[in-house]
């Protein structure tokens, strides 16, 4: 049998609502896990607190204190939840022998964890959680959501299709994650590409139990272009494709302009010219606009800023307590 240290990384935006709750789920699930015997008494829930503007930190503090299966994390601004989850996983990497991430409003169902320790102990270093249908979803969230995939496969991305970010990893697959120092982050296509024997457990998807979604339109924006720009370069390869196409209908229109001009035929087509002009001024625009994104992440990369900023690390290991003030870098 694998040693079975596990730690549950939740990370926790602006949650108090649902906090307590999430807390008491967590830590019962996790101790019938322990009196299973299918996880360690060491495992631990550590939640990282993303910069939250409301309680939550102070919620996650008063749990750390009441109970040593409690861990924190804080960071010093929102820094987003990718980087919230790498974060945790980073810090549990340690301690645990595997780690699960898993969101702080229950949506995803926390009881599926027997089957992933099931497969971890079947010797997988990653499992992922599918989620089964899309039901609990508004409208909006499932066709964005669809296309999103969709694109990502078209764009040679390697995702797989329904799964957030409820995800085990094994000990050894944390550290080859941490392996990766790109700034620009998106674990849910970084992660399949790392290999390793890994399985898919399916899950049903919840209702929030309480508070709003935490994920702006412009947050899932900003996670879906950080996602394409950070897996794939075939946007660049479809700017050439274009600019090619758009060079050979010039000179079709030159051709035609030539031979106009020869025929003696002058042409009063301001409405063409103005549409050309539109169409080329447009594509050239959004073609410039495609590598300028490129060119802002290289740029980005290479400051090799710090990805996140730890502000207070509270983990409590067998009595002796260990709060630390860090700051994780890139390089
Ligand atoms: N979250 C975070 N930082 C952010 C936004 C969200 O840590 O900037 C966390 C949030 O607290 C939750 C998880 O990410 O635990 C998923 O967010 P949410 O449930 O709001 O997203 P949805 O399920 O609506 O996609
Ligand atoms: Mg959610």
């Amino acid at each position: 049998m694998r040693s079975n240290t596990l730690y549950l990384v939740v990370p926790c935006y602006n949650e108090e609502e649902v906090l307590h709750k999430t807390a008491e789920v967590l830590s019962d699930k996790l101790l019938r896990l322990i009196a299973a015997g299918k996880a360690s008494p060491k495992s631990r829930i550590l939640f990282v607190n993303d910069g939250s503007k409301d309680k939550t930190w102070k919620i996650i503090y008063e749990l750390t204190r009441k109970n040593e299966i409690f861990a924190g994390l804080s960071f010093s601004r929102n820094y987003g939840h990718q980087s919230a989850i790498l974060a945790g996983m980073m810090a549990a990497r340690e301690k645990a022998d595997a780690v699960v991430t898993v969101d702080a409003d229950l949506q995803q169902d926390i009881e599926a964890l027997d089957q992933f320790l099931d497969c971890y102990q079947k010797g997988c270093e990653i499992v992922y959680g599918v989620r089964n249908d899309r039901d609990t979803d508004g409208f909006f969230k499932k066709m964005t959501a669809g296309a999103f995939y969709r694109l990502m496969h078209l764009l040679g991305c390697r995702t797989i299709t329904n799964h957030a970010d409820y995800r085990l990893m094994s000990k050894k697959a944390l550290n080859a994650l941490a392996e990766f120092k790109e700034t620009n982050l998106f674990l849910r296509g970084l992660i399949p590409t790392m290999g390793f024997a890994s399985d898919i457990v399916y899950f049903d998807v919840k209702e929030r139990e309480a508070g709003q979604s935490k994920y702006t339109l412009k947050k899932m924006l900003t996670l879906a272009v950080d996602g394409i720009t950070s897996m794939s370069t075939r946007p660049l390869q479809l700017i050439v494709v274009l600019g090619f196409l758009t060079f050979l209908f010039s000179i079709c229109l030159f051709i035609s302009c030539i031979v106009d001009w020869a025929n003696g035929q002058v042409v009063a087509g301001w409405t063409t010219t103005v549409a050309s002009t539109c169409l080329i001024g447009g594509m050239t625009l959004l073609s410039q606009g495609i590598i300028g994104e490129y060119i802002g992440k290289i740029y980005m990369e290479s400051k090799g800023r710090p990805r996140y900023i730890v502000d207070s690390m509270i983990l409590r290991d067998g009595g002796e307590e260990q709060t630390e003030v860090t700051d994780e870098r890139t390089n």
